[in-house]
């Protein structure tokens, strides 16, 4: 009743109309005298509420179209991840490379008869293992590419268990077939004894004996994936607005910002509003991540697609959203900016395991 609750409220030294508004700490002495449970509330801030409008979204049936696969390239440095890749795509970037190890994320989008394969080949240098976790999460399916020669090494067991805990299958590319000390068996036994038994040992993994040099089983390779894929029947829909991850990206002198995304769901435009992380933009340039020449104007589900138009450098691994509104996208992105700031000053670091990453 009106009565009791002023009167308690004046016990407390306020007096109150009807229409007043409480503090916290006066709602809460006043709701303990009455036995009421009070739970107090922050209001919801933009960042929470268009966000996870965004993540709630559940897509129609009738509009989740078969989407390529992302397939990462993982496994131990100079396997051949890069060289694999560069027979696939029929380009030659590991011979540039400094010192042979692969210091950028490399994704692409090719056709592969009817169907296309989006690849993204991870650094492969033990220091960039984060990284590598990071590449995990974009990926619908894992090729673990272990030397023939070598056999399993630390960064294959790494890779095994990111592959793992991101529950994706995992197709392993015994490579390096052509070499003379080659000793596949021994591979296979390594990699049964990790849990991968492989299919022609009555097991669930299907193994491909490859050689980034030859081209033998490059072909076979492919299939693998598409029939897995097949399997798996990857969706998402084109017709609603882009959600999905940087995978890298860099101030550039000429340009501004450049950086490489990866749609997972939706279909990135040219003129969209982003958010990504405490950045933010509107697309104003996207080019093809195989030849910059090519501009894009669209990038549909599982593409990876170099953008221009962000105000500052996106982090590796932040997610990005397509937002109606300008204006919320620069109010999430302060934000956040404000709040990496504060952290910062507060002396924490805040460092992102591999699990809570694979829950964003
Ligand atoms: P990554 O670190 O896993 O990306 O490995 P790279 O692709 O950089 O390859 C490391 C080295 O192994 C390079 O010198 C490649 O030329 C070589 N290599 C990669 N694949 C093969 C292969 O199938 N056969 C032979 N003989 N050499 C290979
Ligand atoms: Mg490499």
């Amino acid at each position: 009743p009106v009565q009791a609750v002023q009167r308690t409220l004046m016990g407390l030294g306020q007096m109150v109309t009807i229409n007043a508004s409480l503090d916290a700490e006066t709602a809460e002495l006043l709701c303990a005298e009455h036995g009421i449970d009070l739970q107090i509330r922050e209001p919801e801030s933009i960042e929470d509420t268009l966000l996870n409008q965004i993540d709630d979204k559940v897509d129609a049936d009738e509009d989740l179209l078969e989407r390529p696969p992302v397939v990462t390239f993982l496994g131990h440095v100079d396997h051949g991840k890069t060289s694999l890749l560069d027979k696939i795509i029929g380009l030659d970037v590991v011979s540039g490379e400094a010192g042979g190890i692969t210091q950028h994320i490399r994704a692409y989008i090719v056709d592969k008869g009817e169907k296309k394969i989006a690849f993204v080949d991870t650094p492969g240098h033990e220091a960039f293992t984060e990284m590598r976790a990071r590449g995990a999460n974009v990926t619908d399916i894992a090729v673990l590419i272990v030397a023939a020669d070598d056999g399993v090494m630390p960064q294959t067991e790494e890779a095994i268990s990111h592959a793992k805990a991101a529950g994706v299958p995992i197709i392993v590319a015994l490579n390096k077939m052509d070499v003379p000390g080659a000793n596949p068996d021994k591979a296979l036994q390594q990699l049964s004894q990790h849990g991968l038994l492989p299919a022609e040992w009555g097991g669930d993994v299907e193994v491909v004996k490859t050689s980034a040099i030859t081209g033998e089983g490059v072909d076979t390779l492919l299939e693998t994936i598409l029939l897995t894929s097949e399997i798996h029947e990857y969706k998402a829909n084109p017709s609603r607005e882009a959600v999905g991850v940087c995978l890298e990206a860099e101030q550039e002198s000429d340009r501004g910002v450049l950086a490489k995304l990866i749609v997972n769901n939706g279909t990135l435009k040219v003129g969209d509003v982003v958010v990504c992380g405490s950045t933010f933009g509107r697309v104003k340039a996207m080019y093809d991540t195989l030849n910059p020449r090519i501009r894009l104007e669209e990038a549909p589900p599982s593409t990876p697609v170099n953008v221009t138009g962000f105000d500052e450098a996106p982090a590796a691994g932040e997610r990005f959203y397509v937002l109606d509104d300008i204006a919320d996208a620069r109010e999430i992105a302060e934000m956040r900016a404000s709040r990496n700031r504060e952290q910062h000053l507060g002396g924490h670091t805040v460092k992102i395991s591999f699990e809570d990453f694979q829950a964003r």
